[in-house]
């Protein structure tokens, strides 16, 4: 689809919604109001869920306590409902920021659980606490006015809720389209390549439940002042399960999951409730069976929700070209030959095995070092402490002067590190280009509110340029807009040279980066890192294929179970006698 037919589209279907009062009966825009203040939180879950990949049960919580805010500041202290979503936002802001900061750093299982107890506790709170009414709710709630006008009829707040909702829709899809966005989208699937990129997991995943939660909160609002009534019932765990399932249901993986997730919902229960009665007495009983089985059928058979299904009928949009811009500024490399990284007497245990064991050598800046050795020697982890990937024992690690043996990967790649993976760690459902992009995280600036109100364009041209120039110069160009997921095994680990690249590193450390490549592709690899050392990039690397590390490198590091057995030239190392017993031996 292109870009003035998918706005077309939009455009059609703004044009419907907006008529609807005059066209729809009174029962269907109740429904629509109900459709649009689910959606809400239903985004808030697409983004948390389905983009970020932290499982929330506990919106409804959020949504509780926003409408108990602003319905208690108005009814009892006979505030406007304007200054209610202000104290709303601000209360159900603080909470989300408390309890992220308690949960999110745990990880796994934490959150989840974490969320499930704060949904079943604040929904006590709410039916014990005699200032809001204990069971009996908060009544007599005010309607929100613009100016004159009042927002009592159900399709005067209807337009509130659907701008919001349109308007909270189109944020976040231009969040996620920023340079914030592909840190949240990168967040599922294991943190330390995220982190090695110098991006902060904690502090995304934070800003990301706490945005979940404002989108909650302005469901809760609205919800407050259409309904004129709180009570604890609605802000329940069963509720906060339901904004979840809503997500899956619509298809967790695309922001329009939210919308079509929460008709599909409100539309079936509206159904039940008019079938059920028919054949059952007590018709809530069965609704509660009837959507335990939905769940589980959904969860067995498409855990894409029905988005995916609906797209397959939609052309795909037609990919933006990438235009040039200006090169986003460089580092100053480190003048050539100056001491650039030095490892003393570095020590790693593993439980009762000896990983590393007294390793030390020194790099110059210019200089393309290769460390080999027997699979199991060490080599990895030896790259996993320079990078800060993991903590050592002992032993001391500097770079440029500065000691960086305790420092974390995200200190340690805004020293000027960068570093590809054994075992590739790549976004796979993420573009080639996109991938690429994240390795630009610490030479861009934009943060949230940039790219959700799209500030970011300038900055996110100059990225895109720099990100397809990468892609070119590791020559994997023909298909930016392609699946990483897509490409060789081989291929991927030469798209994390790129990533890796991105980030204009003084040195740049390479776990075995030719294995799975053909003949010529290694070649071509061979001319790219020449072609980096003439640029003053400094080069690491592990692998295997002696003939590639002998043709391409100043100086060799040999190791052995977990030791450094020798270091030298290429040629002296080559005709060591310990070096041939314990590894060339068996190859060359
Ligand atoms: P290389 O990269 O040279 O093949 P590694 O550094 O991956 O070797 O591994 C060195 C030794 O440490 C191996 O015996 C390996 O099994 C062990 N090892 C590596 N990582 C871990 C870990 N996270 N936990 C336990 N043992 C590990
Ligand atoms: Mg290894």
């Amino acid at each position: 689809m292109s870009r003035p037919t998918a706005i077309a589209l939009a455009l059609v279907v703004i044009a419907l919604l907006g008529a609807a009062p005059f066209y729809a009966t009174s029962f269907a825009i109740t429904l629509l109001n109900y459709i649009g203040i689910y959606s809400l939180v239903a985004l808030g879950v697409v983004l948390l869920t389905g983009f970020g990949g932290l499982t929330s049960f506990g919106q409804a919580a959020f949504v509780g306590i926003a409408a108990y805010s602003t319905a208690w500041l108005t009814t009892a202290e006979g505030i406007s409902p304007w200054l209610g979503l202000l104290f709303a936002l601000i209360a159900t802001g603080l909470v989300a920021t408390v309890l992220g900061a308690v949960t999110l750093r745990l990880g796994g299982h934490y959150l989840p659980l974490g969320t499930v107890a704060w949904g079943l506790a604040i929904f006590f709170l709410f039916g014990n606490f005699e200032a809001l009414g204990r069971h009996n709710g908060l009544a007599n709630v005010p309607p929100i006015y613009i100016g004159p006008i009042s927002l009592e009829p159900t399709a005067a707040i209807y337009y509130l809720i659907w701008t919001t909702l349109i308007a909270a829709t189109i944020l976040v899809a231009n969040l996620l389209e920023s340079r914030e966005g592909r840190a949240i989208r990168s967040l599922r699937g294991g943190v330390v390549m995220v982190e090695s990129l110098g991006i902060n997991v904690f502090r995304i995943r934070l800003i990301t439940f706490i945005i979940a939660a404002l989108l909650a909160a302005l469901s809760g609002w609205l919800y407050a002042h259409m309904s004129r009534f709180v009570s604890p019932a609605p802000f329940d765990l069963r509720m906060g399960i339901q904004y979840l399932f809503m997500a899956i249901l619509g298809g967790s993986g695309h922001i329009l999951g939210a919308v079509v997730g929460a008709a599909l919902i409100t539309l079936l229960e509206n159904a039940l409730q008019d079938v059920l009665p028919l054949f059952v007495r007590d018709g809530q009983q069965l609704e509660v069976i009837v959507f335990a089985v939905i769940y589980v059928l959904v969860l067995q058979f498409a855990r894409g929700g029905v988005m995916p299904f609906v797209l397959r009928f939609v052309p795909a949009a037609a990919q933006p070209p990438i235009a040039a811009a200006a090169p986003l500024p460089r580092r100053t490399m480190p003048q050539s030959g100056t001491p650039l990284l030095s490892v003393e007497r570095l020590q790693k245990r593993f439980g009762g095995l000896e990983a590393v064991s007294q390793v030390g050598f020194d790099i110059k800046a210019g200089e393309i070092v290769g460390l080999i050795g027997p699979n199991g020697a060490g080599k990895s982890t030896v790259f996993n402490l320079i990078t800060g990937a993991l903590r050592s024992d002992g032993g001391k690690i500097s770079f440029l002067g500065r000691d960086i043996t305790r420092a974390g990967q995200r200190r340690i790649a805004e020293a000027g590190i960068a570093r590809t993976f054994q075992h590739v760690k790549l976004r796979p459902s993420m573009t080639l280009l996109d991938n690429v992009l994240l390795g630009t995280y610490l030479r861009t600036r934009a943060g949230f509110f940039k790219g959700a109100l799209r500030l970011d364009r300038q900055e996110e041209r100059v990225a895109r340029f720099e990100a397809f120039a990468q892609l070119k110069r590791v020559g994997l160009a023909d298909d930016p807009y392609g699946l990483a997921g897509n490409l060789s095994l081989g291929r991927q680990r030469i798209l994390e040279v790129a990533r890796a690249l991105a980030a204009d590193p003084a040195l740049i450390i390479l776990d075995e980066p030719a294995a799975g490549l053909s003949r010529m592709e290694k070649n071509a690899l061979v001319d790219l890192l020449r072609s980096l050392r003439n640029e003053g990039v400094t080069v690491l690397l592990v692998e295997h294929d002696v003939e590639f590390v002998m043709g391409l490198v100043d100086r060799i590091v040999v190791m052995d179970f977990g030791s450094k057995l020798v270091e030298g030239t290429p040629t002296a190392v080559r005709a060591d006698p310990r070096v041939q017993e314990a590894y060339l031996g068996s190859v060359a």
